[in-house]
């Protein structure tokens, strides 16, 4: 069998970064990635599995691969990731087409194994491995553009949110060394990183496994001081333990980006209690007013979860009543689903569908207008933007972000005038806001 492999890669940035090693592992390993799935020995899908619309879709995407082994039998189908930790066995009962299944916790041990497959050697069709933890000496293949990346800073989280799966299928928390981690970063802005977009799944955990006390604040502090990078940014903030000291070093320092990912769920402290998170409406409405006062400019981006068991009409007035006093930037609004496994699963007071989807629609209303309204304050302001290159939309355009759009999430700016490379930092004027985009011209 020849050595080349394609790739899929699903779900979160979290995900991508376990994917990119694993590319870069299989590549040292003398294998060749291919664009094509029809030009690859082994194809190879890096699943997402912590709710069900991406259990299905990763589903979805395991079949269309299949295809193609179904067209050429010599090919290898391999299933890797989220799903598999997940749901293990049932996955090899149910899916005959998938030669081997390999856990969140074999992302190192995918390329010996593909050689095993490769060699014909017999091995056996599901591998889950040792907890793992990534570290700046295992080569990584980046996808995302070159001036671009994300820092995975955990792994797992010991939070017990009552809707959610994560901790089951990625395991406790686990912190990378401060070194390892500056180590990293120093050799992506090497490699012409300029944003760094600092991901797990509670930031504001960091450290707390490794000596009993959070330590995002002294990272941050430390990726300042040793490397060049121009823009950090720091998503997935757990809004009870984003301190004053963190809120201060974003406000002291231009380099952080002036954009804070505090996912709420909720504001009602009633359903707070249930979902098993450590604030309440309070800490939230506080939390925002203390970032409002340090840095008043700041945009604001949090994840609402609807439909929670219990969850009633006052409790969506008082999203609506949260969302129309403290005007964030950016809302993501989901609707809760009862997750096989988890403990919210057996709560009484189930939602209806019908009714989770109108209050959903409603607060989809709401926002949107006042995101839309966040978005004109740019309107006549200059604003340094990195720029991606060609406009996806027409390459009479170009793209970028400025400061408070994060990569992949917000909207971003469509230049009209003025011309620069892909990587730069420029300075542009914005002369319109759109529903999600702002439009400008390069000063
Ligand atoms: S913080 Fe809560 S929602 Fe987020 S990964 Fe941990 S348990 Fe899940």
């Amino acid at each position: 069998m020849n050595r080349t492999f394609h790739l899929v890669s699903l779900g979160c940035p979290k995900n991508l970064v376990d994917s990119e090693v694993v590319y870069g592992l299989l590549e040292k390993a003398g294998w060749n990635g291919v664009d094509e799935p029809e030009e690859a020995a082994v194809l190879l899908i890096n699943t997402c599995g912590f709710i069900q619309p991406a259990v299905e879709e990763s589903i979805e995407e395991i079949l269309q691969l299949a295809t193609y082994k179904s067209a050429d039998p010599s090919k290898k189908l391999v299933v890797i990731g989220c799903l598999v930790q997940r749901y293990r066995e049932k996955l090899e009962a149910e899916l005959e087409e998938v030669d081997l299944f390999v856990g969140t916790e074999g992302v190192v041990q995918v390329a010996p194994l593909l050689n095993r497959l490769a060699d014909g050697i017999e091995t056996d069709s599901l591998v889950i491995g040792d907890p793992f933890l990534m570290t700046s000496a295992l080569p990584r293949r980046r996808s995302t553009p070159f001036f671009r990346a994300w820092l995975k800073i955990t792994e797992g989280c010991d939070n017990r949110c009552s809707y959610c799966m994560i901790p089951s299928i990625r395991g406790r928390l686990r912190s990378r060394s401060e070194e390892d981690l500056v180590e990293e970063s120093r050799a992506l802005v090497d490699g012409g990183v300029r944003e760094l977009s600092l991901v797990a799944q509670d930031l504001t955990a960091y450290g707390t496994d490794l000596c009993g006390e959070r330590r995002l604040e002294s990272l941050v502090r430390k990726l300042l001081d040793r490397t060049s990078v121009d823009w950090i940014r720091l998503l997935y903030l757990y809004p009870s333990t984003v301190s004053t000291e963190l809120i201060d070093i974003i406000a002291e320092n231009d380099r952080i980006v002036p954009y804070l990912d505090i996912p709420l769920q909720h504001v009602s402290t009633k359903i707070l209690k249930a979902m098993n998170r450590r604030y309440n409406r309070e800490v939230a409405v506080d939390l925002v007013a203390e970032i409002r006062k340090r840095i008043p400019d700041a945009a604001l981006r949090t994840t609402l979860l609807l439909g929670f068991p219990g969850e009633t009409e006052d409790d969506v007035k008082e999203v609506e009543s949260f969302l129309r006093d403290t005007e964030l930037d950016h809302v993501g609004v989901f609707a809760y689903a009862n997750e096989e496994g988890s403990a919210a699963e057996r709560f009484s007071l189930q939602v209806e569908e019908d009714e989770i989807r109108e209050r959903l629609a409603r607060i989809i209303t709401l926002q949107s207008e006042i995101s839309q309204r966040r978005l004109r304050r740019f309107v006549s302001r200059v604003e340094p933007v990195l720029i991606e290159g060609v406009s996806r939309e027409t390459d009479l355009l170009l793209e970028g972000r400025t400061r408070y759009q994060a990569p992949d999430i917000d909207g971003c700016v469509l230049i009209n005038e003025g011309d620069t490379r892909s990587g730069e930092i420029v300075e542009v004027e914005i002369t319109e806001a759109q529903i999600y985009d702002l439009v400008g011209r390069i000063v």
